[in-house]
């Protein structure tokens, strides 16, 4: 019979020693603060490092980006080989195991392979996945400033984040290393998407939101959107409005998309209620109380400034009603503009925008 060890703040142990689960305290201190292996919580003392890339190498490598370097909030110029975050040799092997082989695999068959790779019962792997890659990178956001200049002391980027969100998923991307079992309902919606490939492009695409607790990651044609802890609830407040997309999506439809994940996350009023439940003598396992489905009043600014806000440099390529620039921007910010969708509701043909 398993066994385990319950410190005062809840932090939980097996008999050897694996940590089973973070209190909220322990994954703040040691985790995010201190910089200890993020999977087992080993300080740097006690094993051998060697650090667990934000985005995995075998996405570095598929896209080309050995050489390519990206920005961060801050300004700041990082390359993709080198952002990592502390992890202990042990935890870094056991990740590629349980997520990178078999996803990396998936991902060489193309959108046909990665869809049936979901559908044959590997759908909560690929969430879980992209669960512990948005938590790498908020990991990293601990040793990100918030701004270059070294006199203005305003800390890390990490400093200023509310940690519960990121606490739970924690607590889900790292479950499989520790023997933690995940109730199905625990987990949130998860879609898929082919893309239009473009020239001026290197493949790889990433954005997410800690305030809507979604990300966005596009591998060459393949897009993957996940919202983390809505459990299923943003699927099915867009259903009737996502219902009919075009296939292939554009670059720009797969923000659009993306930004209605978010906003639909925000709105949700209740909050599922996450937790570890160590039963004596049973598995571990990740559980989670559903409330009442009970929606803010839908505001379509909140998707407005979310979709304006994942623009970023496409707003060069943009015409909203004759505006370009920040005047178009300003038009999406108000949510009346679709690239998706016409006056009618019909899907467009072309990729031009325009208010309705
Ligand atoms: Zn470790």
């Amino acid at each position: 019979m398993r066994a385990f060890v319950v410190a005062k703040d809840g932090t939980t142990d097996d008999l050897e020693g694996n940590r089973i689960f973070f209190s909220f305290q322990n994954f703040k201190e040691q985790v995010c603060v201190k910089g200890s292996c993020f999977v087992c919580g080993a300080p740097h003392s006690r094993k051998k490092f060697n650090d667990e890339h934000v985005f995995p190498d075998w996405v570095i490598r598929r896209c080309g980006l050995q050489n390519s370097k990206f920005t961060l909030t801050n300004g700041e110029l990082v390359p993709y080989t080198t952002y990592k975050i502390p992890c202990c040799q042990t935890c870094n092997t056991q990740l590629s195991a349980i997520y990178e082989t078999p996803i990396s695999k998936a991902f060489h068959q193309g959108y046909e392979g990665l869809l049936k790779f979901m559908q044959d019962g590997n759908a909560s792997l690929i969430k879980a996945w992209l669960s512990l890659i948005f938590l790498k990178v908020h990991l990293r956001d601990f040793k990100n400033k918030v701004v270059l200049d070294e006199r203005l002391k305003l800390g890390m980027i990490g400093d200023h984040y509310d940690l519960h969100e990121l606490h739970h998923i924690h607590a889900v991307a790292r479950a499989a290393t520790a023997g933690v079992a995940i109730n199905d309902n625990v987990f949130g919606t998860l879609a898929i998407f082919k893309i239009e490939s473009s020239e001026d492009d290197d493949g790889f695409d990433y954005c997410d939101s800690l305030t809507g607790r979604g990300l966005l990651l596009r591998i060459n044609d393949i897009a993957l959107l996940h919202i983390l802890d809505d459990c299923g609830g943003t699927a099915g407040m867009l259903s009737k409005r996502l219902e009919v997309l075009p296939h292939p999506l554009s670059q720009l439809q797969l923000r659009e998309v993306y930004a209605h994940h978010i906003a639909a996350n925000v709105h949700i009023r209740n909050r599922p209620v996450f937790r570890t439940e160590v039963p004596l003598g049973k598995q571990p396992q990740i559980s989670v109380e559903l409330p009442d489905f009970e929606l803010h009043e839908y505001d379509p600014s909140v998707f407005g400034s979310l979709f304006a806000g994942v623009i970023g440099t496409m707003i060069a390529h943009i015409v909203v009603d004759g505006a370009k620039g920040d005047e178009a921007l300003e038009k999406i910010a108000t949510g009346q503009v679709s690239f998706i969708f016409d006056e009618n509701g019909n899907v467009r043909r072309e990729s031009s925008g325009r208010g309705h």
